[in-house]
């Protein structure tokens, strides 16, 4: 919920302070955003994202006793969560397979043809149908590794790339 538009580091630099003070979605649902914001302004869209943080909480309070359901349609009812996040929750903290498309996911699965695909909905259908359940969750990783290391968004190192000579984009950024 507060990686939108901020780094993996700057977030693992807020969460400590955070999680610290309030450690549960009980503590967290009492709160007022004036109480939140301060402590993630650093991560951008701050405002939202703490409406969204006690909004979820309460939520959580409400309808699942305090605990993050291992759902998809569950999780993605709370403010704050779409897909992406769900799947990660999917995979990383209850081991089921999923695969979250982020942007790197997104760009790289298209450029190397494992996708067709117009928006991340689609692209996580079809990573579904063209890899394997038991490599679903390690793909996600991979193709994000693979996105921030080589085949970065604008400029993609194709010619130090592994890939290379199986990627149908590389004639492409080759010219
Ligand atoms: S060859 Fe280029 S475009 Fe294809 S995956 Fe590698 S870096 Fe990306």
């Amino acid at each position: 919920m507060l990686s939108a538009q901020c780094t993996d580091a700057r977030v693992n630099m807020v969460t400590p302070k955070l999680f610290e003070l309030y450690p549960n979605a009980e503590a967290m649902a009492a709160l007022d955003p004036s109480d939140i914001e301060p402590l993630i302004m650093t991560c951008g869209l701050f405002k939202s994202k703490a409406k969204n943080i006690i909004a979820a909480s309460r939520l959580l309070m409400e309808r699942h006793g305090g605990r993050v359901p291992n759902a998809m349609e569950e999780l993605i009812d709370l403010p704050g969560v779409g897909r992406k996040t769900a799947n990660v929750v999917l995979s990383v903290a209850f081991a089921t397979p999923a695969i979250a498309v982020d942007t790197h996911v997104f760009r790289v699965a298209n450029r190397l043809g494992l996708t067709r695909a117009r928006t991340p909905a689609q692209a996580e259908k079809q990573l579904m149908r063209v890899i394997p359940e038991s490599d679903w969750s390690n793909a996600h990783h991979w193709l994000i590794h693979h996105g921030r290391e080589i085949c970065h968004a604008r400029n993609p190192e194709c010619v130090r790339c592994p890939l290379l000579a199986l990627c149908p984009s590389a004639k492409k950024f080759l010219k």
